[in-house]
């Protein structure tokens, strides 16, 4: 019988995730097939709750990364940490939890050479940030400023950072007053950059030469943050090498297989190119 996966989401029907994720299979003759399932938050326990007995696992985002976890029998140590869940594995009538998303920013660092990383300026204090956090504890860093657009949500996000990542220095400022600081590493964890969501020039103000500047935005490819950095000749890491690396990491985790990564990269840019 054909294994079922799926991607939940609230707005999904333009992920590129399904093309990725199919022709992986398709390259390992898996007989199993993804989909992206759009739920609505009022239908969420329900439909989670139908998908739960049809599929053997599935990938979860924006907004149900966390709301998710009281719905599993268990957490992987990552996801614990963070309260955040993106792939979801059924073992027998159990399902677990997992985060690949701290794999999927770590890889393309080192991918890039940019595994050691002291002083980072993190945009955004939402799901995306904390496995931010999570791979910044991995790579060694030290001092990680966070920059937010409402003072009180940085304010309990740096609380509850140092609180799970003790061994490093959190702390926080408005976007709009970033000054001419700078940092190893730059990681966008907002929309900023997709539709009508402008690059604030605070932020352009902190993009210099010697930084590497990782957009988790994969949508469109190349953002204003990541065109402006490439000229002021910055390392650049694009949001979909995120989106690749922790699309092999659930493949992995569904199959026990190593994941075909050549394939899953073409399919990924082809319908990322497609629908641009
Ligand atoms: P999320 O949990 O909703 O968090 C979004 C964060 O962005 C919040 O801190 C929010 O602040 C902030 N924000 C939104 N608009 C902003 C603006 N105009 N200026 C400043 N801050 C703004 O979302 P998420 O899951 O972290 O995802 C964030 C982005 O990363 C999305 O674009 C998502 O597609 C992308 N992402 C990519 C990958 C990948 O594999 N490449 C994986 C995960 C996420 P408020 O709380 O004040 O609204």
């Amino acid at each position: 019988m054909t294994d079922r996966y799926c991607l939940v989401g609230e707005n999904v029907s333009r992920s590129p995730s399904p093309a990725m994720m199919n022709a992986a299979f398709g390259a390992m003759g898996l007989d199993a097939v993804y989909t992206s399932e759009n739920v609505a938050r009022h239908d969420f326990n329900e439909r989670f709750a139908r998908l739960k007995e049809q599929t053997s696992g599935m990938n979860v985002t924006i907004p149900y990364k966390s709301l998710v976890i009281p719905m599993l029998d268990e957490l992987d140590e990552v996801a614990s940490r963070i309260g955040a869940v993106n792939v979801i594995k059924r073992s027998g009538d159990r399902f677990l939890g997992f985060n690949s998303d701290a794999q999927g920013i770590l890889v393309p660092l080192r991918e890039h050479g940019k595994s050691t990383v002291r002083r980072v300026l993190l945009v955004g204090a939402g799901g995306a940030a904390r496995a931010f956090c999570e791979a910044m504890n991995q790579a060694g860093c030290a001092d990680v400023v966070v920059a937010v657009r409402d003072p009180s949500k940085g304010e309990n996000f740096i609380k509850e950072m140092s609180k799970v990542f003790p061994g490093m220095k959190f702390s926080f400022t408005d976007i709009s007053l970033l000054r001419d600081a700078e940092f190893d590493l730059i990681f966008n964890a907002t929309p900023i950059g997709t539709g009508e969501q402008r690059l604030p020039d605070s932020l352009k103000r902190v993009i210099y030469g010697r930084s590497t500047v990782f957009d988790a935005v994969y949508r469109p490819m190349k953002t204003e943050l990541l065109r402006t950095a490439e000229m002021r000749g910055c390392t650049t890491i694009f949001g979909y090498e995120m989106l690749l690396n922790q699309g092999t990491l659930a493949f992995e985790i569904w199959t026990g297989k190593t994941a075909p990564k050549e394939v899953m990269k073409r399919s990924l840019l082809e319908s990322l190119e497609a629908a641009a």
